[in-house]
């Protein structure tokens, strides 16, 4: 079926609000013009010829992170996420990205990063970190752990994404081992790149489809039964953007979940904490990919020792619309917190990349990656 125009997607819209609930940006800024309906009705009105694109409305359309709450929460069928991404696209094919987001997108993509970490390295060492948006970068050598035998067919290809790749490679290394102690052989290929996702929900289509091609180029130049990305807005770009016709795609938890539901556990890992952990459900597991079960079916082994946060709050990532928005970022993060302060978490596991990022960065509780609960 022909995808929908955003004509055709803005029209379903039939104005009821029930949006708003699900949107984190609605919920930190109380505005309509912030809400998803206040978006579609503002794109209606461009595309009608009733206003005029402009600076004002072109921010408001940029403090969207994306999510998929409103999506899933709309009993018409508007797809908003695919209509602000086609949106975002038409109308600004990267020209209008601030320098400032075109500097951070090319640090995800890792152009920047590969010949120059040193200097992000050097500059998460002072008092610039947080102005910056830094987070603290580990040291694990991924060449070390990269390899690849052609003439071998490989049960898994782990895509590791861009903020494991060059922030906390020691994750990597991790979940490759974790695989690797479930039987499976895992291909960490050289030659990959961001899976475009951040270019592309920004609006700069162009870059997207350049990345793609090159990462679409080492996957069919290796044999392999999966692809497992601990990401899943990778997951999300890869199924609904790329052409991989015939390959299987799954998220790490989804994948284990699926596939070796009885992987064992760290018994230590919930010993540590003064209270109960528990679990941030990053927004495209939940909302764009729908899973819910995958994690807590490992998680509810702890017992008492986890604590379910049912709440599905956003924690204010969203990749570059932290570094656009970041007093907005920072409200719908202490939506978070006080969430976590009444559930008494002693410590938080997360499955996204950028959410790990976010609150590691943030929080002052202990932080942990999903694939840190198993038995190394
Ligand atoms: S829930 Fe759907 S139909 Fe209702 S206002 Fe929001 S986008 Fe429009
Ligand atoms: S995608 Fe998320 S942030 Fe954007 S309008 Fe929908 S619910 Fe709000």
């Amino acid at each position: 079926m022909a995808e929908k125009t955003i004509t055709e997607i803005a029209r379903l819209c039939a104005d009821c609000g029930t949006c708003q609930s699900a949107c984190p940006v609605y919920g930190a800024e109380l505005s309509e013009p912030n809400s998803p309906r206040g978006k579609v009705n503002l794109i209606k009105a461009v595309d009608d010829g009733r206003l005029k694109t402009n600076a004002n409305n072109r921010a408001l359309l940029y403090q969207c992170l994306v999510c998929g709450g409103c999506d899933q929460a709309c009993p018409n069928g508007v797809e908003f996420t695919s209509m602000m991404i086609n949106y975002r696209n038409r109308i600004s094919s990267g020209r209008s990205i601030p320098w400032l987001k075109k500097l951070l997108l090319f640090f995800y993509q890792g152009f920047i990063l590969r010949k120059v970490l040193w200097l992000p390295r050097l500059l998460a060492r002072t008092p610039l970190k947080k102005k910056l948006f830094l987070p603290s970068f580990q040291n694990t050598d991924l060449k070390k752990i990269r390899g690849h035998d052609r003439s071998k067919s490989y049960d898994v290809l782990l895509f590791p994404g861009c903020v494991l790749t060059y922030f906390y490679p020691e994750k990597i290394a991790g979940i490759k081992a974790l695989l690797e102690k479930q039987g499976l052989s895992v291909l960490l290929p050289p030659g990959l790149h961001c899976c475009g996702f951040p270019y592309l929900s920004q609006g700069w289509g162009k870059k997207f489809s350049s990345l793609k091609k090159k990462n679409q180029a080492v996957f069919r130049s290796f044999r392999f039964q999966y692809i497992v990305v601990p990401c899943s807005t990778g997951v999300l770009a890869f199924k609904k953007y790329y052409d991989l016709p015939g390959i299987e795609i799954f998220e790490l938890s989804e994948f284990l979940f699926k596939f070796r539901p009885d992987a064992a556990l760290d018994p230590d890992f919930a010993k540590p904490f003064p209270g109960p952990f528990t679990y941030h459900d990053p927004c495209h597991n939940l909302k764009s990919l729908k899973l819910q079960r995958e994690a807590r079916h490992f998680l509810e082994q702890f017992g008492d020792r986890y604590r379910d946060d049912a709440s599905a709050l956003c924690c204010g990532f969203g990749g570059i619309f932290k570094v656009g928005f970041p007093a907005t970022s920072a409200r719908i993060l202490d939506k978070k917190t006080d969430k976590l302060d009444e559930l008494g978490a002693g410590a938080l596991v997360t499955s996204c990349p950028g959410c790990y990022m976010q609150l590691k960065e943030s929080l002052p509780i202990p932080v942990y990656f999903f694939s840190d609960i198993f038995k190394k």
